[in-house]
């Protein structure tokens, strides 16, 4: 299959500059990038009409089953919210809701252009499930979690790993994830530590999150921080990435950036739990991979990278009171190509041998207008609904407000009724 994308205003995330230009893709790669029209055979020839072709968007994190839980304990403190509502709804969620929960948010993945996401669940198996069927690419996390008790760690860790034997591993990879500090032991972590040095396999955890987790940690572990806490223990001797890290100060980011690890910073929740405001002016300064992410719908409320690209550059200003501190480039960058580099996938720009990862936005539409600084337009103006068609390893999944593998219908039925049947289980 061979696809032409021609007239297009080409985003080049590294250079955060766009230019008008062609784009070929052939089967799941783009195999070429330029200003001179091809002449050659396609399948299908799209006239961009110069609006922008650029990378889909990496959800470095998520907890996507978690759609079917949106509102529920909105408005709540984070412990109302977490243990009088979210935790007990979860223990009566079934695996057929795993999955109905998944596909909604694949629906909202791929109106809104997002077409790699970072998974940490349960279920695993109805989430790759689920996945396997949108055309999506992934990485899928598993461990020690909030809700299950693992009694033989080592052995849960090696059934989950034989989830992924017979998927396609350039779209579906796993990794290792511990969800917290506070939610697993010294042991625990220790056992995943050294299952994923075995299986040569990343790690993923949500840290320094809020200022409880930070008290407690340092209270409890003779005063290590949560960084000092995992160093101690090897975590990141792996390839990891650190969700949240909002409450961390220069000597922690120091460990992340000594190890190479990546951050992935979740702005939407973050202020809606009230959290805080992630550092992200001083990542930047130490050169960590930062990435952003939508967190669990539940505590978000949307699957929107538009709205977090916003969020993470305007906080970042207001949090030291300068609105020169981070550059709309640098935004688009961490919701692409650093997404990309920190989960293991060689997708995240438009240049040639990439993996065709690619959506279009729409430029004409008021709050795109005018025309000459569409680099800024894209953080600041645009919306999901500008996107226009979204393509994961070179398949287009999503066009015109029409989804080519998805059954809307029936997932909007399914999780009505799985909601229906829950509402008097929460507050
Ligand atoms: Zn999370």
């Amino acid at each position: 299959m061979k696809i032409l994308f021609k007239n297009a205003n080409i985003l080049d995330v590294e250079k955060g500059e766009l230019f008008l230009g062609n784009v070929v893709v052939s089967n799941d790669i783009i195999s070429y990038v330029g200003c001179a029209l091809p002449k050659e055979n396609f399948d299908e020839i799209i006239d961009c009409n110069q609006n922008i072709l650029m990378p889909g968007f990496v959800d470095a994190h998520c907890h996507s089953p978690m759609t079917i839980l949106r509102g529920v304990g909105d408005d709540t403190s984070l412990s109302t919210w977490l243990y009088d509502n979210i935790i007990p709804l979860e223990n009566k969620l079934t695996p057929q809701d795993i999955y109905w929960g998944e596909k909604l948010a694949v629906l909202e993945y791929l109106a809104n252009g997002i077409t790699t996401v970072e998974e940490c669940y349960f279920d695993n198996d109805q989430i790759i499930k689920a996945l396997s069927q949108s055309g999506l690419r992934a990485r899928v996390g598993f461990g020690p979690s909030t809700r299950k008790e693992n009694k033989d760690l080592n052995k849960f860790l090696s059934q989950q790993l034989g989830l992924f034997t017979n998927v396609d591993n350039t779209l579906i990879k796993p990794c290792v994830y511990v969800h917290s500090i506070y939610s697993s032991t010294y042991d625990d972590i220790e056992k995943c530590v050294d299952f994923s040095a075995k299986n040569n396999l990343p790690m993923s955890i949500h840290l320094c999150e809020t200022l409880e987790e930070v008290g407690n940690c340092t209270v409890q572990n003779g005063g290590l921080t949560p960084p000092q806490y995992l160093e101690s223990l090897g975590f990141f001797d792996r390839n990891s990435l650190c969700y949240h890290c909002v409450h961390m100060d220069k000597d922690d980011l120091q460990i992340l950036a000594d190890y190479n690890a990546s951050i992935c910073t979740c702005p939407s929740s973050n202020i809606k739990l009230a959290s805080g405001i992630a550092p992200v002016y001083a990542m930047q300064n130490k050169s960590i991979n930062i990435t952003i992410g939508t967190d669990g719908v539940a505590s978000n409320n949307s699957l929107d990278m538009f709205k977090e690209m916003f969020l993470v550059a305007t906080l970042s200003k207001v949090s030291i009171c300068d609105a020169s501190v981070i550059k709309a480039k640098d935004v688009l960058k961490m919701a692409t190509k650093n997404g990309a580099k920190a989960l293991g996938f060689d997708s995240g720009e438009i240049a040639v041998g990439k993996k065709a990862d690619i959506i279009l936005v729409d430029i004409h539409k008021p709050h795109m207008y005018p025309h000459d600084n569409l680099i800024s337009h894209l953080v600041y103006s645009a919306k999901s609904s500008d996107v226009m068609l979204t393509m994961c390893n070179g398949e287009i999944l999503y066009r015109d407000g029409k989804y080519i593998n998805e059954d809307t219908q029936l997932i909007y039925k399914k999780v009505n009724e799985i909601r229906e049947r829950l509402k008097n289980e929460y507050k």
